[in-house]
């Protein structure tokens, strides 16, 4: 694979990074993952858009124009020959020695992006669904900035995986936040859907407000409220939201079958949308 650091395109192997990037000794960095299908890039602008939001956020100098970020994403899924996949991208404040204070005007970014190729639409997470357990939202306060801190969603993850589910999703005061790396929704008996509202406690994904666009569009009624877990558990249906698995049915919650233990029909038919919709407008 050829990745990308700091203006040159190189062999992986031959890829290098400052031991003092702060980074890697700080979790100071931010990052965007943009699926490709059909070697186009998904919702590239609102990838761009958010990446600036989480720069400015942290007070993170740029140095890189939108055309020049889009021209390195489509030479690497062109160099890499990436059909479907995605093109990760991550950003640090940059190298300096080790201080907690830091001057960001001495610092020059870092910029990384890679692609990896792996299926996207014809998955087995598609076909078959998640099963979701709950965990405490243990994270810090500002989880609307996209950092590359993942220990705790990482973590979670690894929970669920060895109390044989697939993902999980986060609670905070009996509400449901997000999942560890995708924004959640319950589809009501009446057929509307429901997703947390944006604020500090989660990410404004990308996926989910293509996909609140789009269902609107279709005639869903969306509504934006916090759902406890025990409603998301008594739901007809459920489903999470990511760049990566698009809209992903849930089929159970802490062992609490939904939808008879299949992708719901509401969950299956906006996959199919934000696919159809988000095809027409790749780039
Ligand atoms: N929430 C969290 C915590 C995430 O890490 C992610 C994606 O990585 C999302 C939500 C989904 O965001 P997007 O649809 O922009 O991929």
């Amino acid at each position: 694979r050829t990745v990308y650091v700091n203006g040159a395109y190189v062999p992986e192997n031959e890829a290098k990074v400052s031991v003092f990037d702060r980074g890697f000794l700080f979790g100071d960095g931010i990052y965007e993952v943009a699926a490709v299908l059909g070697s186009k890039l998904i919702d590239f602008p609102a990838h761009m858009a958010r990446l600036h939001r989480s720069a400015d956020e942290l007070g993170m100098r740029f140095t890189v124009s939108d055309d020049e970020l889009l021209a390195i994403h489509r030479e690497l899924v062109s160099r890499n020959n990436v059909d479907e996949g995605m093109v990760y991208l991550q950003m640090t404040r940059g190298a300096i020695d080790r201080d907690f204070l830091f001057d960001t005007e001495k610092l020059t970014p870092t910029l990384v992006l890679f692609t990896q190729s792996r299926p996207l639409i014809d998955t087995a997470t598609a076909k078959n669904g998640l099963k979701i357990i709950s965990i405490p939202d243990l994270r810090w306060g500002r989880c609307d900035i996209k950092t590359v801190q993942l220990l705790y969603p990482s973590l979670g993850k690894m929970e669920a995986k060895s109390r044989g589910a697939d993902d999980a999703w986060m609670v905070r005061d009996g509400m449901v936040t997000e999942g560890t790396s995708n924004n959640a929704f319950i589809v009501t008996r009446e057929g509307s859907i429901v997703t947390r509202p944006l604020s500090n406690s989660i990410l404004p994904g990308i996926t989910r407000a293509a996909l609140m666009t789009y269902a609107a569009k279709s005639g869903t009624k969306i509504e934006e409220r916090e759902f406890s877990i025990e409603e998301a558990r008594d739901a007809a249906e459920a489903f999470i939201t990511s760049a990566s698995v698009f809209v992903g049915p849930v089929i159970s919650i802490d062992g609490v079958e939904l939808s008879g233990g299949k992708p719901g029909p509401v969950t299956l038919a906006l996959r199919k949308t934000y696919i159809e919709e988000s095809l027409t407008r790749a780039v």
